[in-house]
């Protein structure tokens, strides 16, 4: 999730460039030189390298109800740092495994947004019981870079799930957290905050969907996105190794 209207609207591509840091594009090319190194091949073929990204509306894995988490190993922790990193640098505050193109009930956040401060979490197959009260908030989502609009959701809730090392969550949410939680455990479940808007209100996002599906669909057409077919196929490797 990212923040709606508190200055954490950035979409990747708007960031302005990080001194001191690689920007993404010279980062994939080191990345693009360095797999095509001897030594780093041996190394990849020990340890499978991926590189997750945050997918956008209407990939097909946003809408895939993904399944609980049967076994946790190292690559599962390592993903879990991964999403949290791709977090951090998108300015988001929550990011569901379905947004990396995951089909697995996993997902980060931390609701300052902000790396080394607030709590940050990894949560796994988590449950919401006990909704209590309704207010309106803003929200933002990082697969829909830029569009934000009024949800409502229960004030508090009461959250039972695990952490990676399998110990229990148990515990009640209020307020922004609460929020947090229940965005991001609705991207798990395949819907987006647009789907819990009024149907007036879901209205004013129409133009801002319709030209991610036109910009998605382009792609798809050049190549440069596989066909949805082929999306959801390659999810089946995924629950067959973690669900
Ligand atoms: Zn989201």
């Amino acid at each position: 999730m990212s923040r709606g209207g508190q200055g954490y609207r950035l979409s990747p591509t708007d960031k302005p460039p990080r001194i001191g840091h690689l920007s993404g594009s010279s980062r994939r090319r080191n990345a693009r030189s360095l797999r095509s190194n001897p030594i780093y091949l041996a190394i990849a073929s020990l340890w499978p390298v991926m590189s997750l990204e945050i997918i956008y509306y209407p990939h097909p894995t946003l809408r895939y109800v993904s399944k609980p988490i049967k076994r946790v190993d190292a690559g599962l922790r390592k993903i879990a740092d991964e999403m949290l990193d791709l977090m951090y640098e998108a300015r988001g505050v929550g990011l569901a495994a379905n947004q990396v193109d995951l089909p697995l009930r996993l997902f980060v956040a931390n609701p300052t947004g902000e790396k080394g401060s607030g709590e940050e979490f990894v949560v796994v197959n988590p449950e919401v019981s006990r909704p209590k009260g309704s207010e309106v908030g803003e929200e933002g989502c990082l697969s829909l870079p830029g569009l934000t609009g009024d949800v409502i959701r229960p004030k508090s809730i009461r959250i039972s799930a695990y952490d990676l090392k399998g110990n229990p969550i148990e515990t009640t949410l209020e307020g922004f957290l609460a929020r947090v939680f229940l965005h991001e455990i609705d991207h798990l479940d395949g819907t987006l905050f647009f789907d819990r808007m009024g149907e007036h209100a879901a209205q004013e996002l129409e133009a801002g969907i319709d030209e991610l599906e036109t910009d998605f669909r382009s792609k798809q057409a050049t190549g440069s996105i596989p066909p949805d077919d082929q999306l959801v196929a390659r999810l089946a490797e995924w629950t067959n190794k973690y669900c």
